[in-house]
């Protein structure tokens, strides 16, 4: 299991949920992070819904050999986030770890509920990725996979979680850091997918995109013409 000797104060604790927004675009991040800005439109409201009722704690059901536990709250030293868990399944295994009030060992994995289907991007993957970097620390265990579970085609998809996964995710949170630190917004870039964006109109893109450098700009339409 990687570990970084890095730790964070607990007063510095960055939100978990939030490594997906800066994965995605680093300027969302920033206005709903630092600069405390914030809009819905019809996917956050799906998405709120569906985490309503996910992360209920009295929701909590056991079946054989598989008990199940919701809206655990996490926390990573080495990451410096604080969130909630959607859901933990905790299978009996022999490799597993004792659980208060339990007889046998268990093996945690994550269930994270998203609304829609699988991303061509990894902003979901990472977010898990981070979530089992949080529960691993608090359950002083090793988690080799865990799962998304999307809405819209009810299916889940499973994550293994690797080292690069996990490398990945610690240069995500520092980066996330210094940005806080610097209480400094990432300029705009100019996303395909900024129109479907619930902060569009308070961004402005086009506005606030970054800088072309002219002379790359020149010189990679002409090698796009030759
Ligand atoms: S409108 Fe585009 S650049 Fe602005 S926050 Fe949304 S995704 Fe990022």
């Amino acid at each position: 299991m990687q570990k970084l000797s890095k730790e964070y104060n607990e007063e510095d604790y960055l939100m978990l949920s939030g490594i997906q927004h800066f994965y995605f675009c680093k300027r969302q991040w920033c206005l709903i992070h630092i600069e405390n800005i914030w809009a819905d439109n019809q996917a956050t409201k799906e998405g709120e819904y569906l985490h309503e009722k996910v992360d209920n704690p009295l929701l909590n059901e056991t079946r054989k050999d598989v008990f199940y536990s919701r809206g655990i709250p996490v926390v990573s030293k080495t990451l410096g986030f604080s969130g909630i868990l959607d859901m933990v399944e905790f299978h009996k295994s022999s490799t597993g770890i004792p659980v208060k009030g339990r007889e046998g060992l268990w093996e945690p994995i994550i269930i994270e509920y998203k609304r829609g289907k699988e991303k061509k991007d990894q902003r979901d993957i990472v977010q898990l990725v981070a979530e089992v970097i949080c529960l691993e620390e608090g359950l002083g265990c090793e988690i080799k996979y865990s799962y998304l579970f999307y809405d819209k085609i009810k299916k889940r998809q499973k994550v293994e979680i690797t080292l690069k996964l996990r490398d990945l995710v610690y240069e995500l949170s520092e980066s996330m850091h210094q940005f806080f630190e610097k209480h400094e917004t990432s300029q705009a870039e100019n996303y395909k997918s900024c129109s479907r964006c619930s902060l569009y109109d308070l961004c402005l893109p086009r506005m606030t995109k970054k800088k072309v450098n002219v002379k790359n700009y020149i010189k990679n339409r002409i090698e796009e013409e030759e």
